[in-house]
C-alpha cells in the first residue's frame, strides 16, 4: 500500500470515528437538554395554573374555572394542558366538570400515588413530552391548601397533564448536529489536504529512492533523486545521490580496470556490479590457476590442467590444444577433444606439417568463426557431418605463437562461447610464460643430456638413466646387452684430413648407429670416438649378431670429404646384463674389455666378452 493511500485511509477512519462520536454525543446532549427544558417548562405551567386556581378559590370565582381551563389550551409552547381533580376534591366539593376527569392510566396513577410522571410519547404522529404533575395539599404559605380543602397534608388534590411538542426541538438538534458534522468534515478535509501537501516531498523522495535503489540492484548506478526540500527529506536525497555517484564511479572504474586486465575493452555491460564481480572472480581463479601450473613439473601437466579448465570450468566438450614446434614449422596435437595425444580431428592435416597453414599460428590473432563463418580454410568441422563452428586462440610466447587452443561447438552456443573468450584469454595469458619457462627448462635439461655434435645421448644421461634401466630389466626379468664401439685408426683421419673431417666421420657414424638400432635401444656417445649401444630385452648371443650387422653397415658407409671418400671400420665389444655381472658399470667394463680384445685381434670385428678376457686383462 502506498504512503498516500495509507494517509487517506487513516484519515478517513479517524474522521469517521470523530464524526460518529460527535453526532452521538451531540444528539444525546441535545435530547437531554430539551427534555430538561421541557420538564422545567411543564413545572412552570403547573405552578402558574395552581396559583391561578388557588386565587380563584380564595376569591370565590372557582365556579368560573371552565373558561380558564378552556383557555389553557392556547398557552404557547404547549400542545395540551388539562387539570384533573382528585377523588378527595370530588368528595369534598362534589363531581367537577368532565374536563377535569382523568383520561388514562398514567393520570390515574399520578392521582393515586402523588408522584410526577415525565415521559416522551407519540401523539398524532408527532413526538411530545408528557408531564403529569400532582398537586399535593400543604399547609405552608398564605393562602395554603388547608384553608379550603378538607383532608390532611399530602393528600393528592389533583394533577396537571401537559403535552409539550418535541418535533421542533428535534429538528433543530438534527440541524445543529449536521452543521457541526459538516464543519468537522470540512476541517478534516482541509487538514488532509495540508498533510498531503506537507508529505508530498517525502512521498516523492521515497518513490524516487525506491526507483534508484531498484536500478542499482540491476547494476545501473546512474539514477539520481531531485531534492524537493532543504529539510531532512532533502538531505536523504542529496546523500543518496552522493552514494550513487560514488558507486557509479567506483564500480565503473573497477569494471574498466579489470576489463583492461582481461583485454575486454568494451564489455557489453548489463549489470556493472555483476560484470565487475565476475571479472574479478575470473582473475582470482586465473591467478590460482597460474600458481598451480607454476608448481607443475612438466609442460604436459600444464596442458592437462588447462584442458581441465576448458572442459570443467568453461564446459566445452570439444576443445584441442596444439603445440607449435617452431624450429621445425610443425604443429603437434597435445590434447584433442579433451583427450591426450589424440590425432588432429577438426583441422586439415596440412597444419601438422606446415604450421603456417594454421591461421592463428600465422596471424597471432584470435580466429572467430562465430562472427566470420568460414574464416579459416583449414577447419574441417563440416566434414564431421554435424553443424559446428569454432574459435581458436593463440598462446603467445616470446612474441610468437607457441600454442593454439581451439574450441568447437554448435552454432547456437556461439554467443555464449564469445562471452567466455575474454575469460579464457586470461587463462591463456597466464599459461604462456609458465609454458615458456617449462619449455626452456625441458630444452635445457634435454640439451645437457645430449651430445651437441651428434645429437646422441651423452654419458651424463647414461649415469642418470642407469638406475631406471636396471630396475626395468629386473622387473621384467629380461636381460639387456651392451655394445661398446670404437672407430679403428680414427686418429689417422684427424691427422690426414683434419679435425673437421674427423667430426664428419663421427656424425655419419652416429647416424648409421641410430638407423641400425631399434627405437627401444639407446645409442650413447660414450667418449670421443667411443659409442655405447644398449639393446633392451636382448641376450649376448642376439646382441653379437646385431653388432655384426652394425659393423657391416659401418664398413659399407661412405663418408664424402672434399677431394676424397672415406670408409671406416669399427670394433665392437659385447657383454650382457645380468649374465656377465650384476652391476651395470661392470657390464660396461666387460664390453670395453671385449672391445680391447677386438682391437688386439686386428680390429673391424665383434667380440663377445668372456671371463677369461678379464682374467687376462687383470694380469697387466
Ligand atoms: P684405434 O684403432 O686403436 O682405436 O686407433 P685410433 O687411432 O682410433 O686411436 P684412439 O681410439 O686412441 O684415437 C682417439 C682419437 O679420436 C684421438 C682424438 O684425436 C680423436 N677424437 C676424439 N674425439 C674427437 C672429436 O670429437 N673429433 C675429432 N675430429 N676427433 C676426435
Ligand atoms: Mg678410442
Ligand atoms: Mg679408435
Amino acid at each position: 500500500m502506498t504512503l498516500n493511500a495509507k494517509i487517506l485511509l487513516f484519515f478517513s477512519f479517524l474522521m469517521g470515528v470523530v464524526l460518529l462520536v460527535l453526532v452521538a454525543v451531540g444528539l444525546y446532549t441535545l435530547r437531554e437538554f430539551s427534555l430538561y427544558t421541557a420538564e422545567r417548562h411543564a413545572r412552570s405551567v403547573a405552578e402558574t395554573v395552581k396559583a391561578s386556581l388557588t386565587e380563584s378559590m380564595v376569591n370565590g370565582t372557582i365556579s368560573k374555572r371552565p373558561q380558564f381551563l378552556e383557555r389553557l389550551k392556547d398557552v404557547p409552547g404547549v400542545q395540551g394542558v388539562r387539570v384533573i381533580r382528585a377523588p378527595a376534591v370530588d368528595k369534598q366539593f362534589g363531581q367537577g366538570i368532565s374536563l377535569e376527569r382523568s383520561k388514562d392510566e398514567g393520570e390515574a396513577e399520578v392521582l393515586e400515588h402523588g408522584q410526577p410522571v415525565f415521559k416522551t410519547a407519540e401523539k398524532n404522529g408527532s413526538q411530545v413530552f408528557r408531564a403529569i404533575i400532582p398537586y399535593i395539599a400543604t399547609d405552608t404559605g398564605t393562602p395554603n391548601c388547608m384553608q379550603c380543602h378538607a383532608g390532611s397534608q399530602g393528600t393528592v388534590l389533583g394533577a396537571i397533564s401537559i403535552d409539550i411538542p418535541l418535533d421542533d426541538v428535534k429538528q433543530q438538534a438534527i440541524t445543529t448536529v449536521s452543521l457541526l458534522g459538516l464543519f468537522i468534515f470540512l476541517t478534516a478535509l482541509f487538514a488532509l489536504f495540508l498533510l498531503r501537501r506537507l508529505l508530498q516531498p517525502l512521498v516523492e523522495t521515497a518513490n524516487a529512492v525506491k526507483d534508484v535503489v531498484a536500478q542499482a540492484v540491476g547494476g545501473v548506478f546512474r539514477g539520481r533523486i531531485e531534492p524537493h526540500t532543504s529539510d531532512e527529506v532533502g538531505e536523504i536525497a542529496s546523500q543518496l545521490n552522493r552514494l550513487m555517484a560514488f558507486l557509479d564511479e567506483g564500480i565503473s572504474t573497477i569494471g574498466q580496470r579489470v576489463g583492461e586486465l582481461m583485454g575486454h575493452q568494451n564489455p557489453n555491460v548489463c549489470n556493472q556490479l555483476v560484470t565487475a564481480t565476475e571479472m574479478v572472480e575470473g582473475l582470482v581463479e586465473a591467478s590460482h590457476f597460474k600458481q598451480a601450473i607454476e608448481e607443475d613439473q612438466s609442460k604436459l601437466e600444464v596442458y592437462q590442467r588447462l584442458a581441465l579448465v576448458l572442459g570443467d570450468k568453461f564446459d566445452f566438450l570439444r576443445f584441442s590444444i596444439y603445440e607449435v614446434a617452431s624450429s621445425k614449422n610443425r604443429i603437434v596435437p597435445i590434447v584433442v577433444d579433451g583427450e591426450l595425444n589424440a590425432p588432429c580431428r577438426w583441422c586439415d592435416q596440412q597444419i601438422l606439417i606446415d604450421a603456417g597453414a594454421c591461421r592463428v599460428r600465422r596471424t597471432g590473432h584470435e580466429v572467430n568463426a562465430v562472427d566470420f563463418p568460414g574464416i579459416c580454410t583449414m577447419f574441417r568441422g563440416e566434414e564431421k557431418g554435424e553443424q559446428c563452428t569454432h574459435i581458436c586462440l593463440p598462446i603467445t610466447q616470446s612474441g610468437s605463437v607457441g600454442c593454439v587452443v581451439q574450441m568447437v561447438f554448435p552454432p547456437d552456443q556461439g554467443q555464449f562461447a564469445k562471452l567466455m573468450m575474454p575469460f579464457i584469454a586470461v587463462y591463456l595469458r597466464e599459461t604462456a610464460p609458465v609454458l615458456e619457462a617449462k619449455r626452456l627448462m625441458e630444452h635445457l635439461r634435454e640439451s645437457s643430456l645430449r651430445d651437441a655434435m651428434t645429437g646422441l645421448y651423452n654419458r651424463r644421461f647414461l649415469e642418470e638413466y642407469v638406475t631406471t634401466l636396471v630396475a626395468i630389466s629386473q622387473r621384467r626379468k629380461s636381460p639387456f646387452s651392451v655394445l661398446m664401439l670404437d672407430l679403428d685408426y680414427f686418429k689417422q683421419v684427424n691427422d690426414t684430413f683434419g679435425h673437421e673431417a674427423g667430426d664428419k666421420v663421427l656424425k655419419t657414424l652416429a647416424e648409421t648407429l641410430v638407423k641400425s638400432a631399434r627405437s627401444s635401444d639407446m645409442v650413447i656417445r660414450y667418449g670421443g670416438e667411443e659409442f655405447l649401444i644398449i639393446l633392451m630385452d636382448t641376450g649376448a648371443e642376439d646382441a653379437t649378431k646385431i653388432a655384426e650387422k652394425i659393423r657391416v653397415k659401418v664398413e659399407e658407409t661412405k663418408v664424402t670429404l672434399p677431394g676424397t671418400v672415406l670408409q671406416k671400420t669399427i670394433s665392437i665389444g659385447v657383454s650382457e646384463f645380468p649374465a656377465d655381472a650384476d652391476t651395470f658399470w661392470q657390464v660396461v667394463k666387460y664390453a670395453d674389455v671385449a672391445l680391447y680384445e677386438a682391437k688386439n685381434k686386428g680390429r673391424n670385428r665383434v667380440i663377445r666378452f668372456l671371463p677369461a678376457m678379464w682374467q687376462e686383462n687383470e694380469k697387466y
